[in-house]
């Protein structure tokens, strides 16, 4: 069994973030990256809204910067996946790679991931016109037609941002209501540029090398029509990486973290950083900023 004093589960901008500020205080990080390392940036292609790129950055690249910042301060990072912990006040451990290690202090950073449509060809056009993050992708859509799929706050809220840029958003839901706070569903709903297709799903994405339509079937009587867009935005929801900690760290009902106080879990030790707490916000930059926090009280409960 090998010894460390901290790790991080996670390699997206939280769990790198928080790697960096842990080397940096000689905290040894061993940063769990997992085999699919790099979280939801590598999911996107051009990054616009990190700030130090003016001229923007591809998703990848940041990531793979990140990395390399955290390995020149001398964390080590492992491509593998954390499959259990076993989380007290009296040892922190993990299990990965048939390997048992356990540490003085742990940041659990290991994202959310967007739900899927889970069809084909939604993953077919992924950065080619298929996208979970309006902020992140909506300039790319200046003056062109595009769908925002979902009836929840981040459907309407991503629908009205996205109305900045492009022409016209349908915005199509699988029901005849939508489940989003009256609010946020009258801003929508009284946007102009804004059209709602209720009782309509997705069953392909067309294209070739990008998005050029889809095929939507009515959920109430079966027919199908196809209709031109140049892009989808897919605003159903989101998961918590949270499945291997489920029984030991607090979460809410929809599998979030709750903090405590600051970045703190209800385990001593035990820090929480990025998407996996944060159902709002989710930007790469705030999960960035969680990373550091939670770095630094854990340097400071250690000193402790
Ligand atoms: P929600 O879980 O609230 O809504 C998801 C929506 O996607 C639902 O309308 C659901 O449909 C639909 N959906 C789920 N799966 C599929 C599928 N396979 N195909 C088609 N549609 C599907 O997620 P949100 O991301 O909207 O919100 C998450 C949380 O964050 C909420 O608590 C929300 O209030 C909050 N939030 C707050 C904001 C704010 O206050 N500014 C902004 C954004 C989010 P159905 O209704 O049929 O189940």
């Amino acid at each position: 069994m090998k010894n460390h004093k901290t790790a991080v589960i996670g390699s997206g901008p939280a769990g790198l973030t928080a790697a960096i500020y842990l080397a940096r205080a000689d905290l040894h990080p061993t940063v769990f990256a997992g085999t699919t390392f790099g979280g939801q940036l590598m999911l996107t292609t051009e990054v616009d809204n990190f700030p130090g790129f003016p001229e923007g950055i591809q998703g990848g690249e940041l990531m793979d910067r990140m990395i390399q910042q955290a390995k020149k301060f001398g964390a080590e990072i492992l491509y593998t996946d954390v499959t259990k912990t076993l989380l007290s006040k009296d040892s922190l451990t993990l299990f990965a790679d048939e390997k048992e290690y356990t540490f003085d202090g742990l940041i659990l950073a290991p994202g959310a991931s967007a739900r899927t449509l889970g069809i084909p060809s939604e993953a077919k056009f992924i950065g080619k016109g298929v996208s979970y993050c309006a902020t992140c992708d909506g300039a790319f859509f200046r003056n062109k037609e595009i769908a925002v799929i979902g009836g929840g706050d981040s459907a309407m809220e991503e629908a009205t941002f996205l109305t900045k840029f492009a022409s016209k958003v349908y915005l199509i839901h699988r029901k005849d209501s939508f489940r989003a706070s009256k609010i946020m569903q009258e801003k929508a709903m009284h946007n102009e540029k804004i059209t709602i297709i209720y009782n309509s799903e997705i069953v392909t994405v067309l294209g070739t090398d990008k998005v050029t339509g889809i095929t939507l079937r009515n959920t109430v009587d079966n027919t199908e029509r196809d209709m031109q867009l140049d892009g989808v935005f897919i605003a159903i929801g989101h998961i918590p990486n949270t499945a291997i900690i489920k029984d030991q760290v607090t979460l809410n009902e929809q599998g979030y973290i709750i903090p405590m106080k600051g970045s703190e879990t209800n385990i001593p030790g035990v820090f929480t950083a990025g998407d996996v707490d944060d159902a709002v916000y989710q930007q790469a930059i705030t999960a960035a900023g969680e990373g550091c926090r939670a770095a630094l009280a854990l340097e400071k409960y250690l000193e402790a």
